[in-house]
């Protein structure tokens, strides 16, 4: 067995339990590997190991690292988990089987426009800044229920939420948040949780969590 199939076996144990301490059925909890700027050795162990949900930031390394493995694996399903720019919507539309960072009203009218042009209904998430931090992508708390029904009403399939918490306050106050949010907004699906607080995020409602480092190690500067 290589590190990579070791380290999924690993975190999935970790998912099942915390979901087992929290009444939930593992089964709802989809583990995202995130593959960005990981060699690619890591990423073929994850594939021989069965692993086929994968996490990748820009589209453009997606592209380059995933065309050529893609067609190998028809089965392999990507969730895009970066900023989005509206001018890589095309590629991203193409590329992507999910869109986890939809964050402004631009974004989602050209999603939509994209996604009838070629056909591709993707489920999407949006992302909220919980932490209302001013740098950070997503929309606030309070503005999200006219985002969702603007998004709904574009004809993007909304499924859930997703964030990205502040590194300096503890993760289970935003997780605690968001699933309140998506709980209010009849969403769900939630995405949240990292290689540190994944556990955490399963004991709070993700459905989705999306962890790096902890299944292929550190990444590759570049
Ligand atoms: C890089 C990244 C992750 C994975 O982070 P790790 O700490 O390596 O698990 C998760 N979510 C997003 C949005 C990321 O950009």
């Amino acid at each position: 067995m290589t590190l990579i199939a070791e380290n999924i076996d690993i975190i999935k144990k970790k998912i099942a339990a915390a979901a087992k301490r929290a009444d939930r059925d593992p089964a709802t909890i989809n583990l995202v590997a995130v593959s960005k700027k990981q060699p690619i050795e890591r990423v073929r162990a994850a594939l021989d190991a069965g692993h086929r949900l994968f996490g990748e930031n820009r589209v453009q390394d997606a592209v380059e690292r995933w065309q050529d493995i893609k067609p190998d694996y028809p089965d392999v399903k990507l969730h895009f988990i970066g900023p989005l720019q509206t001018n890589k919507v095309k590629e991203a539309v193409a590329f992507f089987d999910c869109i986890e960072t939809v964050d402004r009203e631009k974004l989602a009218d050209h999603l939509a426009a994209e996604m009838e042009k070629q056909g591709r209904s993707l489920p999407c998430f949006i992302e909220v800044n919980t932490g209302e931090e001013p740098q950070k992508a997503g929309v606030s708390p309070a503005t999200l229920p006219d985002f969702l029904a603007y998004c709904r009403d574009k004809g993007l399939d909304i499924v859930g939420l997703m964030c990205i918490p502040p590194v300096d306050e503890p993760s289970a106050l935003h997780f605690a948040l968001l699933q309140k949010l998506a709980a209010e907004n009849g969403l769900d699906h939630l995405s949240m949780g990292m290689s540190s607080d994944f556990e955490k995020a399963v004991s709070l409602g993700a459905t989705y969590v999306r962890v790096g480092t902890a299944l292929f190690g550190e990444r590759e500067e570049s």
